[in-house]
């Protein structure tokens, strides 16, 4: 078994497994999964169609088939393991998407019959040993993963950074995980400024104290901190609590995943953490600045509601 020796440390390293769902909208080709895996019946997903153009409900067309089967003559498969299945929107009933996945390793799992009930004293059915799927891997997907940034997305990241991010995504997707971790590392990079300054946004939009929101901007400054990853960990001591979302404080959490290393990591722990890495700079990016224009927008129409009417300067008496 690959990778049995490095145990990774602490809890927080430990990663929920992938669910049956995820593997086949998420899961990067020729990487290994270690999941006991049977497609769903029904998984939501983007759709492309022009009806949906959102995340709709797919269900499976059929039971998986063995890739070759079925072919001239009955010739059997070369590898029954080679296995294909296909989902349809159902709301659309037109797009399908059609995964190709390897079974790679099979174990036993226990069955434990259910326990019956009343008072039968018959001896229960002892616990069966049966062979279940441990670990799967994809190796097609059709269509190819978009890599179609949000728009908000795309237009705040600006081109350069926009096409790293992409870069990021289908090295991600073709399971080439040491790169996608390094290009979404150069959006941080490029974009850490941007990061603070919003911090620094977000906090005034919150009628924070002046001090405050000088310290935040203060980790931008360029002079003091050379390092991104410097300057994001600056940002993130004096980010405010009130700021914090859930207990979670996003810039030191971005810190955290920019600033561990990734030498010696598996190409599926270098994916995790790309896909952790861009899903917290997608929220601060992309969501805290939408929530703060909504905000800002509401505060401006509140001050105008709550002005005193302007009386018209009594003339003077005459
Ligand atoms: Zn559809």
């Amino acid at each position: 078994m690959a990778g049995g020796q490095a145990t990774p440390k602490g809890d927080e390293s430990k990663k929920k497994p992938m669910t049956a769902e995820e593997f086949v909208t998420k899961a990067p080709l020729y990487v290994k999964v270690p999941i006991s895996f049977y497609p769903p019946r029904e998984i939501s997903f983007d759709c492309w169609h022009e009806k949906c153009g959102k995340e709709t409900s797919w269900v499976r067309t059929d039971e998986v088939v063995v890739v070759g089967s079925g072919s001239e003559r009955g010739a059997r498969p070369a590898d029954y393991d080679l296995k294909s299945c296909s989902y349809i929107c159902i709301k659309c009933q037109h797009s399908v998407l059609t995964i190709v996945y390897r079974d790679m390793q099979r174990g036993k799992t226990v069955v434990r019959p259910r326990l019956g009930t009343g008072m039968s004293s018959r001896p229960s059915t002892p616990p069966a040993s049966v062979d279940v799927v441990t670990e799967v891997m994809k190796v097609g997907q059709y269509p190819a993963p978009s890599v179609v940034l949000p728009k908000d997305l795309e237009r705040n990241l600006g081109e350069d950074a926009a096409q790293f991010y992409r870069r990021a995504l289908v090295c991600r997707n073709n399971g080439f995980g040491l790169a996608a971790a390094t290009y979404i590392r150069r959006v941080v990079e490029d974009k850490t400024n941007e990061l603070i300054e919003l911090a620094a946004e977000v906090a005034e939009s919150h009628q924070l104290d002046e001090a405050t929101v000088a310290a935040i901007r203060k980790a931008a400054d360029s002079t003091v901190y050379t390092r991104f990853e410097d300057k994001l960990q600056y940002a993130s001591t004096v980010f405010p609590d009130t700021l914090l979302v859930g207990s979670y404080n996003p810039l030191a959490t971005l810190y955290s995943l920019v600033s561990k290393g990734i030498h010696g990591l598996s190409e599926e722990e270098c994916i995790a953490i790309a896909d952790d890495t861009s899903a917290v700079f997608d929220y601060v990016f992309a969501k805290l600045r939408a929530d703060m224009t909504e905000r800002n927008k509401f505060v401006e129409r509140m001050k105008r509601l709550n002005q005193p009417d302007k009386k018209p300067e009594p003339s003077p008496a005459e």
